[in-house]
């Protein structure tokens, strides 16, 4: 872990080696870390809505079955339709043998995903896809049930790069049987996230360490 202070107010922040976006909590700036440095990147920040939702708050352990965790980081995303009004946040989190995964909380629903790293099948093209078609990928056959467009509104606590704050994304989520595929398009490169439903007594929250 390095601590690089914040070049506003100075904070010392302690980030995980796939950090790079960070919110500093003492001034609100927005910040990016780069070769070794925190650098101010408030001009894309956006307002920050700090109202606590659910369960979930920066800092907080908690316990996923028998996996316990730390939450390191929130990205609120927005739908950019705007017939379709509402938001939702991902949240950050990292285990203790230093693997990381997302909650995905949208109202009393909550979902895992884990960032699959790589990949041997051919992902399609966006507007290929749409709900009700079917996306092979790596062995299993998705279902389409939703496609969209968002965008990351803010980041609190610390995320990697590719939850770049202002970034508009399209999405297309898929099922498969109870797993979940959800592909990020984006202008650099396509994400991949598999994941699964998680019920109300799979996770336990318990006070900041
Ligand atoms: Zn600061």
């Amino acid at each position: 872990m390095t601590e690089p202070f914040c070049p506003i107010c100075k904070t010392p922040h302690k980030l995980y080696p796939d950090s790079y976006w960070v919110h500093c909590s003492s001034c609100g700036h927005l910040l990016a870390y780069s070769k070794g440095q925190l650098e101010d990147h408030s001009r894309k920040s956006q307002l920050l809505d700090q109202s606590a939702e659910g369960l979930f708050a920066i800092g907080l352990n908690g316990r996923m079955r028998d996996r316990w965790f730390e939450i390191v980081g929130r990205v609120r995303y927005r739908y950019l339709d705007m017939e379709v009004a509402g938001h939702w946040d991902n949240w950050y989190i990292r285990f203790e043998d230093n693997t990381f995964g997302i909650i995905v909380s949208e109202g009393e629903e909550y979902y895992f995903y884990m960032k699959r790293e790589s990949f041997t099948s051919e992902i399609p093209d966006f507007y290929a896809l749409q709900p009700g078609s079917n996306l092979n990928i790596e062995g299993y056959d998705a279902e389409v049930f939703e496609v969209g467009e968002d965008v990351i509104e803010f980041i609190e606590g610390q995320v990697p790069k590719y939850y770049e704050p202002g970034r508009v994304a399209q999405y297309v989520d898929c099922q498969f049987r109870n797993y979940f595929v959800n592909v990020e398009y984006s202008k650099e490169q396509k994400l991949v996230f598999f994941g699964l439903k998680l019920a109300p007594s799979d996770i336990e929250m318990s006070q900041t360490s």
